[in-house]
């Protein structure tokens, strides 16, 4: 099963090394997590946590 990034809509497995917002719960891949860092853009205070 694939699901998109919620960045850059690439999709990838379920089990992909996701990073998932700990405040809105925004999932982003590593690719995007290493072009906007770890500071959520979407939310005023989240940070994007490793999900495994
Ligand atoms: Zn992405
Ligand atoms: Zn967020």
């Amino acid at each position: 099963m694939l699901i998109p990034c919620q960045e850059c809509r690439t999709e990838y497995a379920k089990d992909w090394t996701w990073f998932v917002c700990d405040t809105c719960g925004k999932r982003i891949c590593h690719q995007c997590l290493a072009t906007v860092g770890y500071k959520c853009n979407d939310c005023a205070f989240g940070y994007f946590k490793d999900k495994n």
